[in-house]
């Protein structure tokens, strides 16, 4: 599958708002929207009023980069939500949610979803006692994730052992296990992503 692989401070300026794609980082004052909250590019300073395309356009943008998805699958995600019994947009943002490398996120046992994308590609994981290495995997309610045997003595691990995780309610963690279940697949309302899932829908409706 393909990815973005270019500088992830730039998406954030991009969006005018942080998407945390750098982990430790994002939280300092090293952060670029701290430094510099313009767009990139010789015209970022001097951007006009985003028209009502533009909002709807930039909001679809900030869902792709904050879950770390490609256009494609991000088009995938939203027919599949319409397809289903609900509301639409509240369909798409809980499959987004669902997705395994957000759940570990979410978990506390990576910094990011871009890291949590990697540990999980590198088989660190397995679902339900079975190794799974695919970002995108859709959990379920009452999968249990669990850091595979031999990753456990890595030093990447056994730092979380020690830590104090927060983690929403739709999910529970024992670091001593370094083993996480996904008690139910979240509401809307258990979603803090700050995204305005009704611009997204209106985008793909035109
Ligand atoms: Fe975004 Fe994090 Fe870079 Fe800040 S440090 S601009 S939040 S990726």
């Amino acid at each position: 599958m393909a990815r973005y692989t270019g500088p992830s401070c730039r998406l954030c300026r991009r969006e005018g708002q942080k998407l945390f794609l750098k982990g430790e980082r994002c939280y300092s004052t090293k952060c670029a929207i701290e430094k510099r909250n313009y767009a990139p590019g010789q015209h970022g300073q001097s951007r006009k009023k985003n028209s009502e395309y533009g909002l709807q356009l930039r909001e679809k943008q900030k869902a792709k980069r904050f879950y770390g998805v490609l256009e494609t699958q991000f088009r995938n995600y939203f027919d599949k939500a319409a397809r289903i019994k609900g509301i639409t947009g509240e369909n798409l943002l809980i499959m987004l949610e669902s997705r395994l490398d957000n759940v570990i996120f979410r978990m506390g046992f990576a910094s990011s979803r871009k890291e949590a994308r990697q540990l999980v590609k590198h088989g660190h994981f397995l679902v339900n006692g079975n190794k799974v290495d695919i970002p995108s995997y859709e959990v379920k309610a009452g999968s249990i994730i669990q850091v595979k045997e031999k990753s456990a003595s890595s030093p990447k691990f056994k730092e979380i052992k020690d830590m104090s995780i927060s983690v929403p309610s739709w999910i529970t963690v024992d670091v001593s296990k370094l083993e996480g279940k996904v008690v139910s697949i979240p509401t809307r309302e258990d979603i803090d992503t700050p995204i305005a899932e009704h611009l997204i829908v209106e985008l793909y409706s035109k």
